[in-house]
């Protein structure tokens, strides 16, 4: 579904990733752990093109993203990135749109199935998410795991092949964490590709098939939750691991 080969990244002189190789495949949910700033925002970031690597490749589904640092045009890089979709830390609904309508701008605009489709999968999938009562509210009417729970629904409208999220839950109250995190773990049952970055290491341990600990722009050790979580191999992981439990 994804290769990475040796990603670079810099933001002029800085060096924010270095060597960065993983894949992911078909229905596989991944999560990424690692201290603040060792580049994991970047690095999923790259993955929808939300940044421009320095070097490197990456390849969704076969094509080439990018190759060697090498990007192709802005048309075939949107029809390369279309199959992802991405859920943030802070939201990003738009404050002037209903939640219904912050589902169906994008397949709106895209014009690619008609309204009546739309409004049926919108409907059907603030359901899936446990909102169909706040179809018509405004984003600031809801809580945070209100909101979202809207912000996975809206990722899902565009029928993604790959979701990566950023700390879903990071600007959550803990009791509001639970929420997004069931749904998300419904997500991967149904076999969804995912790539988490995520400070919830039980969660992390429950639901991914494998984790990736990167520290300081690289990638430090990757394995099954088991391998990193009971028995990791190097010092910094064990430290860090220990740190944030
Ligand atoms: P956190 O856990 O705090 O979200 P992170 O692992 O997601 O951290 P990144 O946000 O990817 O880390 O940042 C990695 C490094 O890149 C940091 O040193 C950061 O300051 C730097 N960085 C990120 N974005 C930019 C930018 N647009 N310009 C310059 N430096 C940046
Ligand atoms: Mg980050």
């Amino acid at each position: 579904m994804i290769e990475v080969l040796n990603l670079k990244k810099s933001f002029g002189s800085l060096d924010v990733l270095e060597k960065v190789s993983f894949s992911v495949n078909l229905g596989e949910v991944v999560a990424v752990i690692g201290p603040s700033g060792s580049g994991k925002s970047t690095m999923l970031r790259s993955l929808v093109h939300l940044e421009e690597i320095t070097g490197g490749s990456i390849r969704i589904e076969g094509e080439s993203l990018v190759e060697d640092g090498e990007y192709p045009s802005a048309a075939r890089i949107r029809v390369i990135t279309s199959g992802m979709g991405m859920v943030f830390q802070n939201f990003n609904l738009f404050p002037h749109l209903t939640v219904q309508d912050n589902l169906e701008l994008a397949p709106k605009a895209l014009k690619k199935i008609n309204l009546a489709e739309i409004r049926l999968r919108s409907t059907e999938l603030l359901k899936k998410v446990g909102l169909s009562d706040k179809a018509d509210v405004y984003p600031a009417n809801l809580s945070g795991g209100q909101k979202q729970r809207v912000a996975i629904a809206r990722a899902l409208m565009m029928n993604p092949k790959i979701l990566l999220f950023d700390e879903p839950t990071s600007a959550l109250d803990p009791e509001l964490t639970g929420e997004v995190l069931r749904v998300i773990q419904q997500l991967a049952e149904e076999k969804m590709t995912m790539i988490i970055v995520t400070h919830e290491m039980n969660f992390a341990r429950d639901v991914a098939d494998r984790v990736i600990f990167m520290d300081k722009g690289e990638i430090a050790e990757m394995g099954t939750p088991e391998q990193i979580f009971e028995n990791p191999q190097l010092e910094r992981t064990k430290s860090f691991l220990n740190h944030i439990s």
